[in-house]
């Protein structure tokens, strides 16, 4: 049987075995985030409506689960907003009574929180991972481009609200995009976010795959270590870095040339990124590669500084 609905499944660090369900049709979501991997909006929503039919989801999931797949999670995920679809509760509700056994997930932007209708549909899920990219409206704005009147306190609220509610284990997810949300004033604005919520967890992603705009970058690993001290600072919900760190990238002999230069400026001083690319005439991207090379070595630090993060040499 073909799938529709159904991806995977997908083993992945943060759910183990995961059979991704897709309940929007693409690419209905609430927010236009300049970093989604699936693509840009095209239907830029915050009406539920019954998208797919209860039936169908679980035609699907009746034939992938006949032989007792061994899964860690079945997770609502896909190409768009999963709690846009309102018949999202009896899909929860189908899943559960039929095969309790499985764990359920669910990956959400948090945009639709604050109904309460939608928070009791999902309670039965057994992990929550809703996100918080941003909190200062600006920032918001910027990063998650979302539907009009839609504010990020929004999302604050909703996630209070659905702390309040659900007993089960909530996965904060932060996506970091270099040089929007990842300047000091935001990441504490975050944190302070993040008290009011108390998820269970912080997980600190950055690009991965090619985002919905193509001058978004992934974030240094060296960069997210730095914001990850900042949240876990005084705070005793464990903050993690679940971005992919592409530490594996070797530098071809040409790089070379570039990167002593690179070694040279850094030890005259601090830089961005930008500023680096700048003096070395090379691509910002180039420059980040070539970082993180030198930080694989702990040659490098990175400092939050109000304009941003900067670059210095250790030695
Ligand atoms: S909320 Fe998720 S699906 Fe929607 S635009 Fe952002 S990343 Fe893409």
């Amino acid at each position: 049987m073909k799938y529709k609905h159904l991806f995977g499944p997908v083993v992945s660090r943060r759910l183990g075995i995961s059979l991704g369900v897709d309940v929007i049709p693409y690419k209905y979501c609430s927010l236009n985030c300049v970093y989604c991997e699936v693509s840009t909006t095209t239907h830029l929503t915050l009406k539920r409506k019954p998208f797919y039919e209860v039936s169908e989801i679980m035609g699907e999931l009746d034939d992938f689960l006949a032989d007792n797949p061994e899964l860690d999670y079945i997770t609502f995920s896909g190409a768009g907003e999963p709690t846009l679809n309102s018949n999202l509760g009896g899909i929860i509700s189908g899943i559960k009574e039929k095969y309790p056994q499985y764990k359920l997930a669910l990956i959400t932007n948090s945009s639709l929180l604050t109904d309460p209708e939608l928070r009791a549909e999902i309670l039965p899920c057994d992990l929550m991972l809703p996100s918080l990219d941003a909190v200062s409206e600006p920032c918001f704005q910027e990063v998650n481009r979302p539907i009009d009147k839609l504010r990020a306190e929004d999302l604050i609220q909703g996630l209070v609200q659905l702390r309040a509610e659900y007993t089960g284990p909530i996965w904060l997810e932060v996506f970091i995009v270099p040089g929007i949300n990842d300047h000091l004033e935001e990441i504490e604005l975050i944190k302070e976010a993040i008290e009011k919520i108390q998820p269970d967890k912080v997980q600190i992603n950055s690009l991965d795959r090619p985002g919905a705009e193509a001058w978004v970058e992934p974030a240094i690993y060296l960069a997210l270590e730095e914001i990850r001290a900042i949240l876990q600072e005084d705070s005793v919900i464990p903050v993690e870095i679940i971005a992919k760190t592409h530490w594996e990238s070797t530098i071809t002999v040409s790089e070379e040339a570039v990167l002593n230069e690179l070694v040279e400026y850094l030890k005259t001083g601090q830089y961005s990124k930008a500023e680096l690319a700048k003096a070395l005439e090379i691509h910002v991207n180039e420059v980040s590669k070539l970082l993180q090379h030198l930080a694989k070595q702990d040659l490098v630090a990175a400092r939050h500084k109000h304009k941003g993060i900067y670059y210095i040499w250790k030695q």
